[in-house]
């Protein structure tokens, strides 16, 4: 991949199209402290895994701010990950944060890792190395810690079961974690609250362009925590799931999908791959194929300036963080294609984590009915934002999102006053 489309070099031009729209606002150093990440800490963990020898895997963990609060931001497990696109991840929940309006400042961290070649048993190992490793910074008023790709639910419960035992205690004092098994003090929802949110934000966006959800037809790019049930979530609503793609291929079924029976032969079988029920084609193409919305639920850079003009689209709804590169980006623009940003689209998850942290605090117990409830309220509460403030200053919708998100942010800052 080009430098130019790192994930950081289009973390930092669209904060930097942001900046002039708040120039007459803030001083410029202000902006200059959110343009880098506050602390990016390089871990060189060595855990001994099943075959009896000790194997070195690099991590990050990247602070970008914590002006709203404790930093808050999964860990990704790719074999690929690197410092910088942490950072850029880390970046992009500063924004998340501030413009769902939950008291969180922006974290992130990663582990240099593929894995689906890692045994459930060395994975927890690997898992609980990296709590070790990073536990000076794991803290309900430091950073608190989520899944993103490649780590999930059960990777939670390792990391808090790592803490409290570190601790010589039952339980952890506070939220030092978020995403966990609902028996080990999650919070009903959470797991599905990405997608779900993803479905909310979707369906608001075909009110507002006088689209009907019954009929209307959906690809999902990635079928993994977000893109699964975002395509369960929209289905609900009526759309019709014409096209999924996995890392290994991409099915399309103009009739729809039959979700039902995609999910048991992706139980026994990992993937999508090998279903029959739909052609199979390139994950590439698959993105092309003609639908009204398509949700990227994958990973970044999917949606650049070779697709941006072919996609069919009416809708993209950003699943995953950073799809679309900010030359794509125009492109879209141009072509009048409703882009929901990734900071709006997906921010269900960090804003059901912030239940689960209140929760926890408080050792309160909530039902996954006013999970539900409350995710709804607030998703369609900042779409009806973004979308008046992107009408109202002329701004592409992504733009309209910054610029409430930094503004949040820089706001934060000035509220907090001077540093020494
Ligand atoms: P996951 O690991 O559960 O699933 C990822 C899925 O994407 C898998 O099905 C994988 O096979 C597929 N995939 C990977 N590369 C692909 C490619 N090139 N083409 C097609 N499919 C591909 O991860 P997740 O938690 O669902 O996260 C997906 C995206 O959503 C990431 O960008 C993540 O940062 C973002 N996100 C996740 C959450 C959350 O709560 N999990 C919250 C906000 C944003």
């Amino acid at each position: 991949m080009s430098k130019k489309n790192s994930m950081l070099a289009n973390a930092l031009a669209n904060f930097d199209k942001t900046v002039p729209l708040l120039r007459s606002e803030f001083h410029d150093d202000v902006f200059e402290r959110l343009r880098f990440c506050k602390e990016r800490s390089e871990l060189r963990l060595a855990p001994q895994l099943s075959d009896g020898k000790s194997h070195v895997f690099m991590a990050y963990v990247v602070e970008h701010s914590n002006t709203l609060g404790a930093a808050k931001g999964g860990i990704r497990m790719a074999p690929d990950v690197t410092i910088d696109d942490v950072s850029a991840l880390a970046m992009e929940m500063s924004w998340k944060c501030a413009l769902i309006g939950v008291p969180f400042g922006g974290g992130k961290s990663g582990i240099v890792a593929d894995p689906s070649k890692l045994s459930a048993f060395d994975k927890e190992t690997l898992i609980r190395s990296f709590t070790r490793g990073a536990l000076r910074h794991i803290h309900p008023l430091v950073y608190v810690p989520a899944p993103d790709m490649g780590t999930n639910e059960a990777d939670m419960g390792h990391i808090k079961d790592a803490i409290s035992y570190s601790q010589g205690l039952a339980t952890t004092q506070g939220c030092y974690i978020t995403g966990k098994p609902v028996l080990l003090g999650g919070i009903p929802g959470r797991r599905e609250a990405t997608g779900r949110g993803v479905s909310i934000a979707t369906v608001e966006a075909m009110k507002m362009l006088g689209m009907k959800p019954k009929g209307a037809t959906a690809i999902v790019q990635g079928f993994g925590n977000v893109g699964s049930v975002a395509a369960m979530a929209l289905e609900e609503k009526g759309l019709k799931i014409v096209g999924i793609s996995d890392v290994y291929g991409a099915l399309y079924n103009e009739k729809g999908l039959d979700l039902k029976k995609l999910f048991e032969h992706v139980k026994k079988t990992g993937t999508i791959k090998g279903f029959t029920d739909g052609k199979a084609i390139d994950g590439r193409a698959l993105l092309e194929c003609p639908c009204d919305v398509l949700v990227p639920a994958a990973t970044a850079n999917q949606i650049t300036e070779e697709n941006a003009g072919i996609i069919k689209a009416k809708i993209i709804a950003e699943g995953a963080n950073g799809p679309t590169t900010p030359e794509a980006d125009d492109i879209l623009e141009k072509r009048k294609v409703f882009v929901i940003p990734d900071i709006l689209c997906n921010a269900g998850g960090v804003y059901v984590s912030y239940l689960e942290y209140t929760q926890e605090t408080q050792q309160e117990q909530m039902t996954e009915v006013e999970v539900r409830a409350r995710l709804e309220n607030r998703m369609t509460e900042k779409f009806a934002l973004v979308a008046k403030t992107a009408t109202e200053r002329k701004l592409h919708v992504r733009q309209a999102a910054m610029y409430l998100a930094v503004k949040n942010v820089c706001t934060a800052i000035v509220a907090r006053g001077a540093l020494p």
